[in-house]
């Protein structure tokens, strides 16, 4: 979907591709309420940077003089002014996170996409599909303590596309592509306890607030290098090293924590977690000389790598898991 461009962190910021269509977890993002907020922080930055750059033009810059002192300060004004617009943490990792945007607005722009989605999409009528992706999503979402989200759980009926997610504030859904390799209840509880864990973990609020930070400090180079003659060179390389950069690791980043978050949340549930090491593993076969959908390009973890560390945080999850009925 459109939106704050949701080029997201596979296509970040700069580099955006504005068809991209990804409708796969964090944010899809709707053009409408998405786009006027990301205009409007975008343009409130920039006009905060902007005055008090020409501030301290008027009162620092001229007295100590140099282009160097001028861009040192812009920058490091911007960088203030972004990080103290907020942050948050994750639950479960306790990682520290950019959020420049409020939970609630975060959870409005989820729902609007969601209902975008959903209306352009045709819902599964199986009653019995339907039923199983809602007992076992329901199980999960009671795991993540989230009572405040108004969760929903659809099931879209496209047997082409391998693929879940969950937008914030818990709008889930899960394509029939996706069950073959799901397989089971287990499987299917280690897909949407991954999704559920990138919007428990606000990541599209994160990937959101990482484009503006972009995007102000592209303004703010843009102002300081007004006169230079190097201006180009580092408007230039400003867009190469947010492509490759800044925002790819932190993709990467989202899906080893969701993996992690996911894994917790579904052994909460009393799905087994082992459950999701089998289940990358037959993704990652699936996905293999496929057109990857957004969740698996190549941006994303290798899959030995998620293996890997999937490995690594099994016993965490294992001292969560309660099988259902003891
Ligand atoms: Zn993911």
């Amino acid at each position: 979907m459109g939106g704050y461009s949701p080029a997201h962190s596979w296509f970040p910021g700069i580099a955006a591709a504005p068809d991209d269509v990804d409708v796969s977890e964090g944010i899809a993002a709707a053009k409408v309420g998405a786009g006027m907020t990301y205009t409007f922080a975008a343009w409130f930055a920039a006009w905060g940077r902007f005055l008090a750059w020409r501030w301290l033009s008027s009162f620092t810059c001229n007295a100590l003089g140099g282009q160097m002192i001028k861009q040192f300060l812009t920058g490091v004004l911007a960088l203030l002014l972004l990080l103290l617009a907020g942050c948050g943490s994750v639950p479960v990792t306790g990682r520290t996170q950019l959020q420049m945007v409020s939970e609630q607005q975060e959870i409005k722009m989820g729902l609007t996409s969601f209902r975008e989605i959903l209306g352009k999409e045709k819902l599964s009528a199986d009653p019995v599909l339907n039923e199983r992706v809602q007992r076992i999503g329901k199980r999960i979402a009671a795991a993540t303590g989230r009572t405040d989200y108004q969760w929903e759980f659809k099931v879209i009926d496209n047997d082409k596309m391998l693929n879940a997610f969950c937008l914030p504030g818990g709008k889930v859904a899960v394509y029939t592509g996706l069950l073959p390799v799901a397989q089971d209840d287990a499987g299917l509880a280690a897909v949407i306890a991954h999704e559920v864990a990138h919007a428990i973990a606000r990541h599209g609020g994160e990937r959101l607030s990482q484009e503006l930070l972009v995007a102000g400090l592209s303004v703010a180079t843009v102002m300081a290098t007004h006169d230079s003659p190097n201006r180009d060179l580092y408007v230039g390389l400003l867009g190469a090293g947010a492509a490759v950069g800044l925002l790819l690791p932190y993709s990467r980043l989202h899906e080893s924590e969701a993996d992690r978050m996911g894994m917790i949340y579904m052994a909460k549930a009393g799905y087994d977690p082992r459950a999701a090491l089998a289940l990358w593993q037959r993704m990652a076969v699936a996905a293999k000389g496929k057109s990857r959908p957004p969740e698996w390009l190549s941006t994303h973890p290798a899959d030995e790598t998620r293996i890997k560390e999937i490995e690594r945080w099994l016993p965490e999850a294992l001292s969560h898991y309660r099988p259902v009925g003891q």
